[in-house]
């Protein structure tokens, strides 16, 4: 049997256009793989932002509540109240961790009244 050059070269061609149409595949085939990890990773990162932003509010509203506690919104926070001393009950600024009276330990304010 013979063949002509013509046609091992066209064999030949085709062999080649074969893999690398089977080579394409597999990149497009990977291609979309990633493509599908990305979309995972950005709808999760989408999530995480809108919970953090969720408590972004919160805090926000957290720090107008205490700003408002003296009636006024201006990004100052209200000085504490005076503590009334349990022993004299006799009132103590806040800022003395014993009754300046008696000497009897005031309540402490967790976050410096
Ligand atoms: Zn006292």
């Amino acid at each position: 049997m013979f063949t002509s050059y013509g046609a091992l070269y066209s064999q030949a061609a085709t062999s080649a256009a074969q893999a690398d149409a089977s080579s394409a595949q597999a990149s497009a085939r990977a291609a979309m793989t990633e493509t599908e990890l990305l979309r995972h990773d950005v709808d999760r990162l989408l999530m995480l932002t809108e919970a953090l932003w969720g408590f972004l509010k919160q805090l926000a509203d957290a720090v107008k509540a205490i700003d408002l506690r003296d009636g006024r919104l201006d990004g100052k926070a209200a000085k504490a109240p005076p503590t009334a001393c349990p022993q004299c009950q006799r009132l103590n600024s806040a800022k003395f961790s014993r009754c300046i009276y008696c000497g009897s330990p005031l309540p402490v304010a967790l976050f410096g009244g």
